[in-house]
């Protein structure tokens, strides 16, 4: 049985056909990839840039393009603008509210409750410590925020 002959098409490299997510350090900043569902002609890729919070919901883009190469040279462009208008304070903020959602996902998934959720306001974090309203927030970035 003959092999057939690599076709020339095989030499092409494809980017990813998931969405592919760009990171700035540790920081989720946008993703490029390509569209689902979209009529046959328009712009097949698609690039989202910023993070929020720590931006104004208005700071955060996003667009098509015909090709990978120009959704990305978009996104370069956008980011530009976009970091140019960050400080320090809103990687913090976007990193606190990560660490945040991340430790109410982890409490629900122990079965602890939150502060909030009990009539005596006080809880016990999945970690042992004993936590209330007040401290809740205090707790979560000093025991269980990532450092950056
Ligand atoms: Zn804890």
């Amino acid at each position: 049985m003959a092999l057939c002959p690599p076709s020339p098409a095989a030499a092409i490299p494809m980017p990813d056909k998931r969405a592919g997510l760009v990171y700035y350090g540790d920081v989720h900043v946008g993703t490029i990839g390509l569209r689902s569902g979209n009529p046959f002609g328009t712009d097949q890729w698609q690039w989202r840039c910023g993070f929020y919070p720590g931006s104004e919901p208005r700071d955060c883009t996003s667009g098509t393009a015909a090709s990978f190469d120009q959704a990305r040279g978009d996104f370069e462009e956008a980011w530009r603008v976009f970091l140019a208008n960050r400080t320090e304070a809103d990687f913090d903020e976007y990193r606190k509210h990560r660490a945040w959602t991340a430790w109410k996902y982890a409490m629900w998934d122990s079965g602890c409750k939150l502060p909030t959720q009990l009539a005596s306001g006080q809880s016990r974090c999945f970690c042992g410590a004993v936590i209330d309203i007040k401290g809740m927030s205090q707790h979560v970035h000093v025991a269980h925020m990532e450092a950056a």
